[in-house]
């Protein structure tokens, strides 16, 4: 590098210019903020891949089974994804997981409601 203050050739790692005596640059710290960026995510936000795997455990057992297998596949995978760090696929698993959760929920509610419907239609007619 050239020395600030007369120009003369200074080689790297002198700190002082060996013509006029002005300190030269101190070597920047390279380390910069780009470390930071490559934080697995997870430790800001942590997907909550547990409870969505006992949801589909439970939704399995009380519910209606393939749905809640299902669900708790996914948020299985999602766990998994988590921990190797891939945070981007584990949060696609934990949607499909709950999207999964959601129609068992709705399709298991229906299937009651006609149910019961057709239980109160049934004590009507006979
Ligand atoms: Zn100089």
């Amino acid at each position: 590098m050239l020395c600030r203050k007369c120009g003369t050739e200074i080689n790297d790692g002198v700190y002082f210019c060996p013509n006029c005596g002005e300190k030269t640059e101190v070597p920047q710290n390279t380390f910069s903020g780009e470390y930071y960026k490559n934080e697995p995510a997870s430790y800001k936000e942590p997907l909550n891949t547990t409870l969505w795997i006992i949801l589909g455990v439970i939704s399995a057992f009380f519910c209606c089974l393939p749905g809640g297998i299902i669900t708790t596949v996914y948020a299985a995978k999602a766990s998994g994804n988590t921990n190797s760090g891939d945070i981007e696929t584990a949060k696609e698993n934990l949607k499909t997981a709950k999207g999964w959760f959601i129609a068992t929920i709705i399709i298991s509610a229906i299937i009651t409601f006609f149910g019961v419907l057709g239980s109160i239609v049934y004590s009507f007619t006979y």
